[in-house]
């Protein structure tokens, strides 16, 4: 049997969980959440060591762990090796993660968010964290490994060639991302098909974006549908894709969880038909004047700083599309700081000279910066 043939289609994202005042996990509305989910038969929960500053370990302990039987559910956790400044800090953050939850051991154990920006794939050669993790599962810490990635496809490509022992990937997967050329959902969920791995759907809603996607956009599944939500679109598309472990929501209230469980547990596979909705939806969303980078990263190769030309003007099209300025705001600070300030870009040229699409970066950065700095 495929690994996770036997686990239901939605997973518990538990890094956007009800906060108090105080700033710590209501831990009884969290509570009810996970009743309410594990009544309706669905199993399986996602954290990582660094969410919520470690209150997302800690709350699982106590809404989860300490209230229902081991077996009876699967948790994921990811080990961030941005975090680890020696490969013994790897170690440290497992042991931290078993403390933290009293989990015994992790259904789902995953390297969090490999990607190149921010030198984590470049780290995780470093500290070959690829055999570390694989103790993990002798151990018998994990009983399956795997990595979330943010990475072009041909990476994913020549790592799960590297290392065949891993068992899952964790993607970024929704309609709007399909095509998308930085995201590349579709390209990377093929490799890791092609590879015969089994993959974990994170942001099926784009984070949030596409439960209130732009007004032209929400007339095309409305006039298809209108009994359908703009979320549940969202996550019909996502989970309509074969050779799933689960797809994650991050669920923040009881009504999500009640709308999420309740079109889930009557979930149909997107027809034929449905799939020309979507593409109507993305015509849409294509409309909106983006920058068409296609993220072939010329430019940053050629750029004397290597600033991360292509996941900023990502992060700008994104803006234009969804509106959602704190959001991208964070990422492009958090890309900054890993990278280089296009703030300081010394107008030379180098990286317009090969665009193959001729994109006007100099202005466009002067732009970004403007909207994001
Ligand atoms: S113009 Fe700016 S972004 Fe382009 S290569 Fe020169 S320094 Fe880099
Ligand atoms: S060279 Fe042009 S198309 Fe390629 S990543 Fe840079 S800006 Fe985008």
């Amino acid at each position: 049997m495929e690994l996770g043939a036997d686990i239901k289609n939605l997973g518990f994202g538990l890094m956007r969980l009800p906060m108090l005042e105080n700033g710590e996990v209501d831990i009884d509305q969290m509570c009810k959440m996970v009743d309410r989910f594990l009544e309706k038969g669905f199993t399986y929960f996602d954290t990582a060591y660094g969410y919520l500053g470690g209150k997302s370990e800690k709350a699982a302990k106590v809404a989860l762990f300490d209230r229902y039987p081991r077996e009876s559910f699967q948790f994921a956790t990811k080990m961030p090796i941005w975090e680890a400044a020696t490969p013994a800090d790897m170690e440290r953050m497992l042991q931290e993660s078993l403390e933290r939850t009293g989990a015994g051991y992790f259904d789902f154990y995953l390297l969090h968010n490999i990607a190149s920006c921010g030198n984590r794939l470049e780290r995780s050669n470093e500290f070959d964290s690829w055999s570390w993790i694989k103790t993990v599962k002798e151990r018998g810490l994990a009983k399956h490994i795997g990595f979330s990635f943010h990475d072009t496809a041909a990476v994913l490509d020549e790592l799960l060639t590297k290392h065949p022992y891993m068992e899952f990937v964790q993607l970024q997967i929704n309609y709007a991302d399909w095509d998308n050329a930085v995201v590349q959902s579709r390209a990377c969920y093929e490799v890791a098909r092609k590879h015969g791995k089994s993959v974990v759907i994170m942001e099926p809603i784009k984070g949030g974006s596409l439960a209130t996607p732009p007004p032209a956009v929400a007339e095309v599944f409305k006039e298809a549908d209108a009994s359908i939500s703009p979320s549940a679109w969202a996550l019909r598309f996502a989970a309509s894709l074969d050779g799933l472990i689960t797809v994650l929501s991050g669920m923040s209230t009881i009504e999500q969880m009640e709308e999420n469980t309740e079109m889930m547990a009557e979930f149909t596979p997107i027809t034929e038909d449905e799939k020309k909705v979507y593409e109507k939806a993305v015509a849409k969303l294509n409309e909106i004047g983006q920058i068409p980078c296609t993220a072939c990263r010329y430019c940053v190769a050629e750029c004397p700083n290597h600033f991360e030309i292509p996941e900023h003007i990502a992060s700008f099209n994104n803006y234009k599309v969804y509106g959602n300025l704190a959001a991208n705001k964070g990422h492009y600070k958090w890309v900054i700081s890993n990278t280089g300030d296009p703030a300081q870009c010394l107008e030379c040229g180098l990286c317009e000279a090969v665009c193959p699409q001729k994109l006007p970066i100099i202005e466009s950065l002067k732009q970004i910066v403007e909207t994001f700095g």
